[in-house]
């Protein structure tokens, strides 16, 4: 049986990092993790081959050789994925869709021949027994949760791992809270499931040897979901394994908050490897918080807990929200205060959106609210908002100018690079430099140095660094980068004059 695996563009949002991939001379962000464990998943004795559609062109003979084709997408690659099923249609291939666009709107794409919804682990199963019978049906779905301490290796030798930024594991899935706008809870349960230290060691001792040495993002909804299990199992393996890894990459990964109540528990976290913590802050707004149900964040002191975590050790990148119904015209100027306080450099900043399975999707149709037609890089949103368009408009615009703007990008980078100190950090991140190191480099003086927008601030960055804490240049490129890579999405966001919804 020839299988070919297919994972599709990803939409170019304001937040791809596109432009700072092509600097770095990179394909991708991260391997498609859910498709290399779908085909580990298949029979062994299959002939599988994978295209990422964001590093690698497909032929048409490719999709003839196939007897099928397995799809993974989200609802970021839904323009791709549409394309995609149509060409392989047009081929005359079996199609087979699995992943979280296909198990919230499968009824959106009538030509595909079979979903796998949910988790594969359950339902691919199940597909392959109907298959050995010829007896297919068209949907493979359940709602039982895998056992994800029994998922098998993802099959790393279907891609080119260096063609990545990042490399990828996964160690939970699920999360504990309920926020309105999250469909983590709905497709992957309100109890963490974790794998267990051997087989998370044994993924990470694979990525290496697939000869990728750079940071691993560990793609959990919540990583401390259940911090007991957590600080009794995985950070202690980790950082025995880190002992005996002396240049073992950084890790990134994605918590809440209260990370910052647990001195234990940070202290495990950075001793193990992780640096980069994204953390779903969304607003100052202490009346939107509780009315999305995003409880954690509420009555807490939430500068002085990012203020904690990132002397701890921590880089904390910051999503935000705006268009909340509790919203009222000053919370413009209220996030671009609290992001500029907080001497967050990276901050994703979103209009509210709906996803489909989510609390907040099931109460924007209930009051007919929703927009049917929506992709993410045309408007942005997918529900009307209470607060007035013009307003909304102009004010997102003004957040936008604001945060990602060269000066105010450099200026929370200098403030966050006098209090920071990572290299204090018991089990310090130790790189071996390559000779790849020094051409990254000098792309990165070429394209953003001396071509970019930015390169005012960018040399005043550099220069500075060197001068006060040449320990910390490594940061300071990181931050230039991003700076690079803000400012032209920022100019592509005014270019295609994005038209928020009608209220
Ligand atoms: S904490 Fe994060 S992952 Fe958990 S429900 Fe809220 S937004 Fe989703």
């Amino acid at each position: 049986m020839n299988i070919l695996l297919l994972y599709p563009k990803m939409t170019d949002t304001f937040w791809s990092m596109n432009h700072l991939l092509k600097v770095v001379g990179k394909k991708g962000s991260y391997p498609p993790l859910g498709l290399l464990t779908v085909a580990s998943l298949l029979p062994k004795d299959w002939n599988k081959k994978l295209i990422d559609l964001n590093t690698e062109k497909l032929n048409d003979e490719e999709i003839h050789w196939a007897d099928y084709v397995f799809i993974s997408a989200m609802n970021v690659q839904s323009v791709s994925a549409r394309e995609v099923i149509k060409r392989c249609k047009s081929c005359g291939v079996n199609i087979v869709c699995g992943g979280t666009l296909f198990t919230h709107e499968y009824e959106s794409f009538p030509q595909v021949d079979h979903f796998v919804l949910n988790e594969a682990e359950i339902t691919l199963p199940l597909f392959l027994k109907d298959l050995e019978k010829n007896n297919l049906k068209r949907i493979y779905k359940t709602e039982m949760f895998a056992n994800v301490a029994e998922s098998p290796l993802p099959q790393w030798d279907l891609i080119n791992i260096k063609n990545y930024e990042y490399s990828i594991v996964q160690y939970s899935r699920g999360c504990p809270y309920l926020c309105d706008f999250c469909d983590v809870t709905a497709l992957f349960g309100r109890i963490p499931r974790v794998k267990s230290p051997a087989q998370i060691i044994n993924e990470l001792n694979e990525i290496l040897k697939a000869g990728h040495s750079d940071m691993i993002l560990f793609a959990d909804d919540n990583l401390i979901g259940n911090k007991n299990v957590l600080k009794s199992e995985l950070l202690p393996a980790l950082i025995e394994w880190r002992s005996q890894n002396e240049f073992a990459p950084g890790f990134a990964t994605q918590v809440t908050i209260n990370l910052a109540d647990d001195d234990e528990l940070m202290r495990l976290m950075l001793e193990a490897g992780f640096r980069h913590i994204f953390i779903g802050i969304e607003t100052p707004e202490e009346e939107s918080l509780l009315a999305s149900r995003k409880k954690q964040n509420a009555k807490r002191k939430l500068l002085q807990n990012i203020k904690h975590l990132q002397t701890s050790g921590f880089i904390v990148t910051g999503g935000f929200i705006v268009g909340f119904d509790t919203d009222t015209p000053s919370i413009f100027d209220n996030q671009i205060k609290f992001i500029s306080e907080s001497n967050i450099v990276i901050a994703t900043i979103n209009l509210l959106k709906a996803p489909p399975g989510t609390e907040l999707h099931e109460r924007m149709k209930k009051e007919n609210r929703l927009i049917d037609k929506f992709d993410f890089d045309e408007n942005m949103s997918n529900i009307r908002f209470k607060i007035d368009r013009e307003i909304i408009n102009e004010g997102y615009k003004s957040v936008l100018n604001n945060v990602y703007s060269p000066e105010k990008v450099y200026k929370r980078a200098i403030n966050f690079l006098k209090y920071y100190n990572g290299a204090k950090v018991a089990n310090p991140i130790k790189r071996k430099i390559k000779f790849s190191d020094y051409i990254t480099l000098l792309r990165i003086i070429i394209y953003v140095g001396i071509l970019g927008n930015c390169r005012i601030h960018f040399w005043k960055l550099i220069i500075w660094t060197l001068k006060k804490y040449p320990a910390k240049l490594d940061y300071a490129f990181l931050f230039v980068l991003l700076m690079f890579q803000f400012n032209k999405m920022f100019e592509r966001y005014l270019s295609l004059n994005h038209k928020i919804p009608e209220n």
